[in-house]
């Protein structure tokens, strides 16, 4: 199933203020609140759809990011780490409520969602993926073979004894008021309400045996160094029945020896010959998205810095892209032929070919502070 549009969801416009959008959130949550419609699936479903919505567009990173990038920048398979996939359980739900209603109101619905054992997650996983800066810019994918706890498939369980399955401990307690009852998490358990039986060579007491999977990853485009993604219950499997762990991948920038990234601007280096410098030339220049023809003019200096608006990176946090920046560099002949050693002599004594600034050059400094510019 396709997601809807959040702003859809919440029937909004894209330009809602954070005060329309809570507005708009508190009337779906009321209308399709579980306790006015007991049973009823479509009402769970866009319930749990309108909560999604609003844990994104009431948070203006998430929602920027939403804005740019859609689903993919949010959520599922792939989506930015902070993002949730898979949506949104009842617990997240209800904890929101607070914000929202005030506490009086969250707490009015404290019955729904209770009795019955607790879900337990298995652990989740961390590794690194290696991006080179066009698959940071443009998206990829990546099939990697992850290292993970898995169920064993012949391992059988039964219910706790402690518990008798029910997950939790009831603890009576005499106290000066009377007696008191606590509910706490079994502690044989771990809250799942079952326990190993047969383990078979090889697993943990919990029935976990090291296996190995291959997961596809979705990275989304505008991907950065350090950013975090969550694919979820791709992590340890939990024992008996509890939900696996999520995979977190951590993206690191591959360091590119001819690209240089400063911010979401980028910087490289073009090395001309004098004769090009001095005649002028086209250049074909290498960008995250493909290559780009320059002109250099004629009578171009070294150490001139040519700007492609719009050839660095997507900006993450706003509108827009960042720029490239084409350094040049004259390269001066080592070695001259016998013909090209009597030109250049003939220049220098003719007092032809020689260094005349006009005193409107660019130093070094103006040109940093051009770039900020
Ligand atoms: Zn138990």
């Amino acid at each position: 199933m396709s997601k809807r549009d959040y702003y859809e969801v919440l029937e909004i416009s894209k330009s809602a203020s954070a005060d329309e959008i809570k507005k708009a959130y508190r009337k779906m949550a009321i209308k399709y609140h579980p306790d006015k419609n007991p049973g009823d699936k479509v009402a769970e479903e866009k319930f749990k759809e309108a909560a999604e919505a609003y844990e994104i567009l009431s948070d203006d990173q998430k929602r920027a990011r939403y804005d740019q990038f859609g689903h993919a920048g949010v959520g599922g398979n792939g989506g930015f780490g902070g993002g949730f996939g898979g949506g949104m359980n009842m617990e997240d739900i209800f904890s929101q409520f607070g914000d929202i209603f005030g506490g009086h109101f969250g707490g009015g619905f404290g019955g729904f969602g209770g009795g019955g054992h607790q879900q337990v997650k298995g652990s989740n996983l961390r590794i690194r993926i290696k991006l080179n800066l066009e698959e940071m810019v443009n998206g990829t994918q990546k099939t990697i073979k992850v290292k993970k706890m898995k169920m064993a498939e012949d391992a059988t369980s039964k219910t706790c004894p402690t518990c008798s399955g029910s997950g939790v401990q009831i603890k009576v307690m005499n106290t000066m008021f009377g007696q008191m009852q606590t509910q706490t998490t079994c502690g044989t358990c771990q809250g799942i309400g079952k326990v190993a039986d047969k383990i078979p060579a090889g697993a943990n007491a919990q029935g976990l045996i090291k296996d190995e999977e291959e997961v596809t990853i979705n990275i989304p485009a505008g991907a950065r160094d350090g950013i975090q993604l969550n694919v979820r219950g791709k992590g340890n499997d939990a024992p008996f029945g509890g939900i696996p762990g999520d995979l977190l991948v951590i993206i690191e920038e591959e360091v590119d020896k001819a690209i240089k990234r400063e911010g979401d601007n980028l910087h490289q280096e073009l090395y001309i010959s004098f004769a090009e410098a001095a005649l002028g030339t086209k250049k074909e220049v290498p960008t995250v998205g493909g290559k780009v023809k320059i002109t250099v003019d004629p009578g171009t200096q070294s150490g001139k810095i040519l700007r492609l608006a719009g050839k660095g990176l997507p900006s993450i946090d706003s509108y827009g892209k960042g720029d490239m920046f084409i350094h040049i560099n004259v390269w001066t002949p080592q070695k001259l032929t016998k013909e090209q050693k009597d030109f250049f002599e003939k220049q220098m004594s003719s007092g032809e070919m020689v260094a005349e600034p006009s005193g409107k050059e660019k130093t070094f400094f103006d040109k940093v502070k051009d770039l900020f510019n």
